[in-house]
């Protein structure tokens, strides 16, 4: 495997950043993870774009221009022969003497990108079957909105849900309501066929692929209501399920104890996922 690594492309064993990396020491910086899907980059430019906000929310300087960054996540695809995957990209203030404040010298931000491919059919089963996910306590930051690596709260509910048997942790808020999920954004259809999501402006991160399912459901004239749901409307749920550019359209068939619907994947979800590509970008 080969990752890039502030310029070079090195074998993977040997790509390494700097013990004084701001990413190292303060999780200061931000990361895309893009879909790879038969060799092309999926929704390159609203990653893209993500990226950019991320960055001006935390004042980093951009590294290089979008389409160069765009050569950099390509060739590293290239280069590790990936055809089904993800290509994971991160940036962060660069390497300066450890002092909280941003530093005062113009630091050139580091850039890390990686790629490795996910055998599609593996996923392809997870969503013949469906997930089960389990409810954390939300313990993030106000700012999740900003796509930065300081993920510790999610690495451990993530890990609670693995302890559990589970896929995945759905974070609930004080008044129980469903955040999103640790790595993923969580969705609802009601007994009256309504797909329900948490409206995007706060709280959450704007999944690209929320974003992309929520244009695909509205063409496919699926009544949407972009509001927040609890915990108990998600157990009484006909379906339920969580978008992520790893994971697309994952149908939830179990929460915490509740079984939702049937126990089997529901048709909407199925009817999103297998439709995800036509409302997808996928770039050359
Ligand atoms: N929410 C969180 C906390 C995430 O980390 C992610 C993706 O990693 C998502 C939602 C889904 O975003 P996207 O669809 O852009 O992958």
């Amino acid at each position: 495997r080969i990752a890039y690594v502030n310029g070079r492309y090195v074998p993977h064993a040997y790509a390494q950043v700097h013990v004084e990396d701001r990413g190292y020491q303060f999780s200061d910086g931000v990361y895309e993870v893009c879909e790879v899907h038969d060799g092309h980059l999926v929704d390159e430019t609203r990653h893209m774009a993500r990226l950019g906000r991320s960055l001006k929310e935390l004042r980093i300087r951009e590294p290089m221009s979008a389409k160069a960054l765009g050569h950099v996540l390509r060739e590293t695809v290239r280069r590790n022969r990936v055809r089904n995957g993800l290509v994971y990209l991160q940036v962060t203030r660069g390497v300066a003497k450890r002092d909280h404040p941003f530093p005062k010298d113009d630091v050139p931000p580091a850039v890390v990108v990686t790629a490795r491919a996910i055998d599609p059919k593996k996923s392809a089963k997870s969503a013949e079957n469906g997930i089960s996910v389990i409810t954390v306590p939300e313990n993030r930051w106000d700012r999740v909105d900003i796509k930065s690596v300081s993920l510790l709260p999610n690495v451990l509910a993530r890990q609670a849900a693995e302890d559990a048997g589970a896929s995945e942790a759905w974070f609930v808020d004080t008044d129980g309501y469903v955040t999103e999920g640790s790595a993923t954004n969580a969705w609802i259809v009601d007994q009256d066929g309504r797909l329900i999501t948490r409206p995007a402006e706060f709280g959450i991160l704007r999944g690209i692929t929320r974003t992309v399912v929520v244009d695909l459901a509205a063409r496919e004239g699926v009544e949407i209501v972009e509001r927040p749901f609890t915990v108990e409307e998600a157990r009484k749920a006909r379906e339920a399920f969580v978008t992520s550019a790893t994971k697309l359209v994952m149908p939830v068939v179990k929460i915490d104890d509740a079984v939702i619907g049937n126990g089997k994947p529901g048709s909407i979800a199925g009817k999103l996922r297998e439709l995800f590509y036509t409302q997808a970008e996928i770039a050359p």
